[in-house]
């Protein structure tokens, strides 16, 4: 069984391989530093429990984001359908 996504751009299921993983991380304010500001961004990531809201990008499709939400103590997607 092959991990898939649903792209609501492609209409249909499309294996998770089609995919790239986009984050937009949140950078405290009170890093004023353009480099501190640079590496928070890179590599402190919240990494939560429970249900997260994320960005896909369709890149083996239409090459449009959508938006995911998972719940990753299950790594179950909970919209758009999987
Ligand atoms: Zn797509």
């Amino acid at each position: 069984m092959s991990l898939t996504l649903y792209c609501h751009h492609c209409r249909g299921k499309r294996p998770l391989s089609d995919f790239v993983y986009g984050e937009i991380p949140k950078v405290p304010d009170s890093l004023t530093d353009p480099v501190e500001r640079d590496l928070d961004r890179g590599f402190m990531h919240d990494n939560v429990e429970g249900v997260v809201v994320e960005r896909w990008f369709c890149h083996g499709g239409c090459h449009r984001w959508i938006t995911v939400r998972r719940d990753t103590r299950n790594d179950t997607v909970l919209s758009p359908e999987t």
